[in-house]
């Protein structure tokens, strides 16, 4: 199949071919003749699958194609749960709509609005936005959204899970009742689909991947191994097979910045992304890490929602998801466009039960390992102790350590 046969004009496929892209990807074969015919659409498709052009194509060839209003208000409306996300869609859709006569701009919050303002005072056909700048702009009467005709939900379970719902409802309140609708979606939950019920109109359902199955291409591997020695393994492993671009994840802020402490200390070069780094931060690190100036980028989960990294040698849970279909989210960041990689559990003793739900939702056991010198001695039922007298104010930090005879410390 090519991009020819989908119904894309002349300006569009002259730009996909720029990017170097010679064949559409299964989700844009699907999405994008859908789309084209004014369809409402319900895809599921995670990162790395190219739904990004799947939807972008076809909405600027809408858009070029409808009439142009002179003061060229808010026609397509891109909603997308974080900062990154919505500075990368808004990359793409300049990169496709490179050869249109085509406003875009993007918004979101953590950054100065003055110069949104001015983007959006120039006239702006197609707006890309977090939920939260979005209705903050709109309160103080600085846009509008009564032109929108196609509303684009980009990683919907994301803003769901992010408490972007009364937003999302108080945003497609804003905008005209005939429209056409577009929700992307890695998982299809329960609240998924209400909020698809919602606002969809007999949508046609697309399905990139088969849901929740990761992809063949990724080795997965589980490490067995005490929380208080992860350090010194990552740091280990790291070093030895000498990793160039490794994306590790934790479960909290607080620990992707002392994780991403102790490699810097230890001389493998390093940044941390997450909620509670300025804007400025977070898109530099991510642009070191790209370009290769940081070795490994620690992350929490939300923070690293969208990001488009391509072709990821290595993803490391440093921790486990207590949610699985994270893992996946996460895990999906590696084998991308056709590259092989391989994602490495570190797990300790209390996360056990956590593979064990990850290996129910992708139906397969996870090889599981421990490496020599790194031999896990921490028995469960002194960590949960551990843990309850650390929430309670009293114990040992909740790492639940034991010295190397396997004996609690004191
Ligand atoms: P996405 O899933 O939209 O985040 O896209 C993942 C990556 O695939 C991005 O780096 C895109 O530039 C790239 N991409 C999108 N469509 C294609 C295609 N048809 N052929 C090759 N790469 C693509």
């Amino acid at each position: 199949m090519s991009f020819n046969n989908l119904g894309l004009s002349n300006a569009l496929l002259k730009a996909v071919s720029k990017k170097g892209y010679t064949e559409p990807s299964p989700i844009q074969n699907k999405t994008i003749p859908l789309i084209l015919e004014g369809k409402d659409v319900l895809a599921s498709a995670q990162t790395g699958t190219g739904k990004t052009a799947g939807f972008t194509l076809p909405l600027l060839q809408i858009l070029s194609q409808g009439q142009q209003l002179s003061r060229r208000p808010v026609r397509a409306l891109v909603l997308t749960p974080t900062r990154e996300l919505a500075a990368q869609v808004f990359e793409s859709v300049k990169d496709y709509s490179i050869y249109l006569d085509i406003k875009a701009a993007v918004i979101f919050g953590g950054v100065n609005q003055n110069p949104q303002v001015k983007a959006l005072r120039n006239g702006v056909d197609i707006l890309v936005a977090t939920p939260g700048r979005l209705l903050d702009l709109h309160n103080q009467k600085l846009l509008s959204l009564a032109k929108v005709e196609i509303l684009v939900l980009d990683e919907a379970d994301r803003m769901l899970d992010m408490g972007f719902l009364r937003d999302i409802k108080k945003i497609i309140g804003l905008m005209p009742t005939r429209r056409q609708n577009l929700l992307f979606s890695a998982t299809f939950s329960k609240e998924i689909k209400q909020l698809a019920q919602g606002f969809l109109h007999h949508p046609v359902m697309v399905e990139a991947t088969p849901e929740n199955t990761t992809v063949d291409k990724i080795i997965q591997k589980v490490v067995r191994v005490d929380k208080g020695k992860k350090p010194t393994l990552i740091i280990d492993l790291i070093k030895e097979g000498d990793w160039q671009q490794v994306l590790m994840f934790t479960r909290t802020k607080h620990g992707a910045n002392k994780l991403s402490e102790k490699l810097v200390k230890s001389g493998i070069s390093s940044a941390a992304i997450h909620g509670n780094k300025s804007q400025g931060a977070r898109t530099k690190a991510l642009a070191d890490f790209k370009r290769g100036t940081i070795r490994v980028l620690v992350a929490t989960d939300i923070a690293a929602r969208g990001l488009d990294i391509p072709l990821l040698p290595h993803v490391v849970n440093y921790e486990l998801p207590n949610v699985p279909e994270d893992y996946v989210h996460r895990i999906g960041r590696t084998g991308r466009a056709g590259a092989s990689g391989e994602a490495l559990s570190l797990v300790s003793v209390d996360e056990m039960e956590y593979v064990q739900g990850i290996e129910k939702l992708l139906d397969l056991k996870l090889p599981s390992e421990v490496l020599e010198g790194y031999e896990p001695t921490d028995r469960l039922e002194d960590v949960k102790k551990a843990k309850n007298n650390n929430s309670r104010g009293g114990g040992n930090n909740g790492r639940g350590r034991r010295n190397f005879r396997g004996k609690p410390r004191r």
